[in-house]
């Protein structure tokens, strides 16, 4: 079992992470300062994001002035980057300072510097319980996106030593951390279920003969069922965090497991989407984040999670507000198996089948893991064949980054009036 606790708070500026409210304030509001600045004038997409709204870079004081300015949108960054490729001016240092260029689905690429005092993944690292010495898994991917990168870094600057897992290769990655003793995993909660189960199958007890301590978990829902699971099933302490691949991390649990703080270095603001207006604790709206990162500053980036924010103490001493649960997309946009998937993916898929006469997404849960299925309607006379489905099964990642299955159903039963990507998924 995890000997560890939580009785410090930060691992080398903890003060930062007990701060009063007023003392946030006045530090964010600092940083901000600093960063509209700086952004104004190296990143033209900021630039004329503040000329747009008539605001000159002093009338951005503190964080309440942010309501001056639009929120930017992931497919407005999309869009934006196409327009002015590759970063749609919103790199910040010269080229010469960027140390790697990642892609996330969008297309969006996704400048990070040579040095970086972004800790914020650090941070929430250290409160999931990492320590100098851990041997951290990192099952999440190192080809194209950013978070493995992220997530070793963070590693590295705890005195944690990496072991590079990736996707998949389930059995070499259960072997791994057997004979490596790995005492951390990094990735989401399905896969760790998968690990167990491998685990299983090569004659382990993944309490007994395994090592992990912690485990830090994001990109997936981690209902409390499924944590109760995991953490009995390996003897450990599970925690997880939140953020996007365009602005980082934006919220992470403490031991206390009662919401995610907000981290200290980056603002959070929960914004009405119509009227782009900062609401308070208990309020529901749009999680927007601006960000220090001179490389790739996002200034009132628009997530389009819904969540609330409660400014009740916590017991573990941060002072950080606490995002309490994600509530929901405001758009669309769903998320499968830790991947965003657009309608427009979907309709990419279906025009690579003349024989598709209309479909419907459904994203439902099995056991602990997301299904996406096509169901299908196929054209008067085409035979729904294994073949076909497979084929398009085949074409599904391809668009999506996530599998799916097919299932044909008679055009009766479709309904009338639908959602393109219908998601079922119930989170209690
Ligand atoms: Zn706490």
């Amino acid at each position: 079992m995890n000997t560890k606790s939580d009785r410090t708070y930060g691992f080398y500026n903890e003060k930062m992470e007990t701060l009063s409210d007023a003392d946030r304030a006045a530090d964010q509001d600092a940083e901000l300062r600093k960063i509209i600045q700086h952004a104004y004038k190296h990143a033209p997409a900021i630039r004329r994001k503040l000329e747009q709204s008539g605001t000159k870079p002093e009338d951005i004081r503190t964080v309440k002035d942010l309501e001056r300015l639009a929120v930017t949108h992931k497919h407005e960054l999309t869009a934006l980057q196409q327009q002015d490729p590759p970063f749609g001016g919103f790199l910040g240092l010269p080229l010469d300072r960027v140390k790697r260029i990642c892609m996330s689905p969008g297309p969006i690429y996704e400048p990070e510097p040579i040095d970086s005092d972004n800790d914020r993944w650090t941070q929430a690292f250290f409160a999931a319980g990492f320590r100098k010495g851990d041997l951290g898994q990192v099952t999440f991917s190192y080809h194209l996106v950013p978070p493995a990168f992220w997530f070793e870094d963070s590693l590295h600057r705890l005195g944690c030593i990496a072991t590079p897992g990736g996707v998949g290769n389930t059995e070499l990655q259960a072997r791994m951390m057997h004979d490596l003793r790995v005492t951390g995993y990094i990735g989401t909660p399905s896969f760790l279920g998968n690990i167990a189960q491998k685990a299983r199958d090569l004659g382990y007890d993944p309490a007994k003969d395994l090592s992990l301590e912690t485990g830090f978990v994001t990109a997936e829902m981690l209902p409390e069922s499924l944590r109760d699971e995991l953490e009995k099933t390996f003897g450990m302490i599970l925690r997880q965090g939140y953020g996007t691949a365009d602005v980082g991390c934006l919220a992470f649990e403490c031991y206390q497991k009662n919401g995610m703080h907000l981290p200290y270095n980056c603002i959070v603001e929960i914004v009405d989407p119509e009227t782009g207006r900062q609401l308070g604790p208990g309020e529901t709206g749009e999680v927007v984040a601006t960000v220090f990162d001179k490389v790739y500053p996002m200034i009132r980036f628009g997530t389009g999670d819904l969540s609330q924010v409660t400014d009740e103490p916590c017991p573990c001493g941060r002072t950080a507000r606490r995002m309490i649960k994600l509530l929901g997309r405001l758009d669309q946009v769903t998320k499968v198996k830790g991947m965003f998937v657009h309608p427009g993916n979907a309709d990419a898929v279906a025009a690579k089948f003349p024989e598709i006469a209309k479909y419907q997404v459904v994203v439902t849960r099995e056991g602990h893991v997301d299904q996406m299925t096509f169901h299908v309607v196929l054209k008067d006379g085409v035979v729904p064949t294994t073949g076909l489905a497979e084929r398009i099964e085949a074409a599904i990642p391809e668009s999506m980054r996530v599998r799916g299955r097919v299932k044909f159903i008679d055009g009766d039963t479709f309904p009338k009036e639908y959602k393109k990507i219908d998601d079922r998924r119930k989170w209690d």
